[in-house]
């Protein structure tokens, strides 16, 4: 297949039919892949009704936003979507499409990777231009490597991980012209049916306005670490954080990771339990009035940064720290 120069992003949309922030930072990188390509920028919407979002889409900066509305994209379908991303790849002939890295495209992804017989490079934070030659960042090894990778198939398929880059801004003036396809989608592909889609609902504050905030890191050593956290938490009314490894061990949901790739807080108290203090961590978190540090290591980066610290072992500094606060609650008529 012949490809022009242009970069597609696949674009999300939230289930008020609201544009994804992922996918307007997918589209600052395809701005800077497309650049570099000397190529467009285009954006593609697979979805029901989706034509007010085809046209906000259009003020982002695009060359152009293509859009397919049928009611077999309703809802994401691993099969229907595929097909009609692969269609879409077939007829817009990109050079590179460019997906956030949610729930749906670590699906979608490799789907269409295989598809489209070509390579996926998964949870990209970057690029490194040559004259005629792009390498993908992306971190590897619980994040202590950056690697580079080149592929050597079009299109190029990448993922790209949430703020790693900073979202396209809206223009209020300049809107892309929107192009309507006809993919020709039918039912005749699907082998699978999705029976029901469900929303996590939010429990607790909010990360980003509590005023207190516990955060575990990779110390907690598992699930049950956390579930002490929580509880720790519940006393003070405050939110539970995490690191990043926490994150992706599964020991803490994704919404809960504080850092560079995470939240960016700054509650009044911050206690960081088995947290080292990696300076990805206290890009989200340094903002804090009052930093609180609990680790077995007294030489933990996280100290350089505390006002608070204790060194010790979170079993036994987290049971006595919730035992104090009762305490205090209960001298102060509250508990
Ligand atoms: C591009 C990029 C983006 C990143 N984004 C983020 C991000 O957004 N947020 C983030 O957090 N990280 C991020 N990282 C990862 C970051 O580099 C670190 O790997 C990570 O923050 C380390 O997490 P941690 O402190 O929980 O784990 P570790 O560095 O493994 O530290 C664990 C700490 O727990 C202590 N400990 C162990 N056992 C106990 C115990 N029983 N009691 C008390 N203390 C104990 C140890 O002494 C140690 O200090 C990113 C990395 C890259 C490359």
């Amino acid at each position: 297949m012949n490809h022009d120069n242009s970069v597609l992003t696949f674009v999300e949309l939230g289930p008020d039919k609201s544009i994804l922030a992922i996918s307007l930072e997918c589209i600052t990188a395809a701005r800077r892949l497309a650049d570099a390509f000397g190529g467009a920028v285009h954006g593609l919407i697979l979805g029901n009704s989706v034509g007010e979002a085809a046209e906000e889409l259009a003020h982002y900066g695009l060359d152009r936003v293509y859009v397919q509305d049928h009611r077999l994209l309703e809802t994401y379908h691993p099969e229907t979507t595929c097909s009609a991303l692969l269609k879409a790849s077939e007829t817009l002939k990109p050079k590179a499409i460019l997906l956030g890295e949610t729930l749906i495209s670590i699906d979608l992804a490799p789907r269409a990777a295989f598809a489209l017989d070509t390579g996926l490079i998964t949870d990209c934070v970057g690029f490194e231009i040559y004259e005629s030659d792009i390498h993908f960042i992306k971190p590897v090894y619980s994040s202590n490597v950056m690697a580079a990778y080149a592929l050597t198939t079009k299109p190029y398929l990448v993922t790209i991980r949430s703020r790693a880059l900073d979202p396209a801004e809206r223009q209020d003036d300049a809107g892309a012209e929107v192009i309507v396809l006809d993919l020709k989608l039918d039912e005749s592909a699907r082998e699978m049916e999705v029976i029901e889609r469900v929303f996590e609902e939010e429990e607790g504050p909010k990360l980003t306005s509590s005023n207190i905030i516990v955060s575990g890191g990779r110390g907690m050593g598992g699930p049950e670490g956390f579930a002490q956290l929580a509880e720790l938490a519940s006393l003070l009314n405050a939110s539970v954080g995490a690191s990043r490894p926490p994150v992706d061990l599964g020991w803490a949901p994704p919404k809960a990771q504080v850092g560079q790739t995470g939240e960016k807080v700054g509650p009044s108290v911050y206690i960081a339990v088995g947290i080292s203090g990696a300076t990805q961590h206290i890009a989200g978190m340094s903002a804090s009035r009052t930093i609180v540090a609990i680790n077995k290591d007294p030489r933990a980066n996280i100290f350089k940064i505390a006002d608070y610290g204790v060194v010790g072992n979170h079993e036994e500094v987290v049971p006595a720290f919730h035992e104090a606060i009762k305490s205090m609650l209960r001298q102060g008529g509250r508990g």
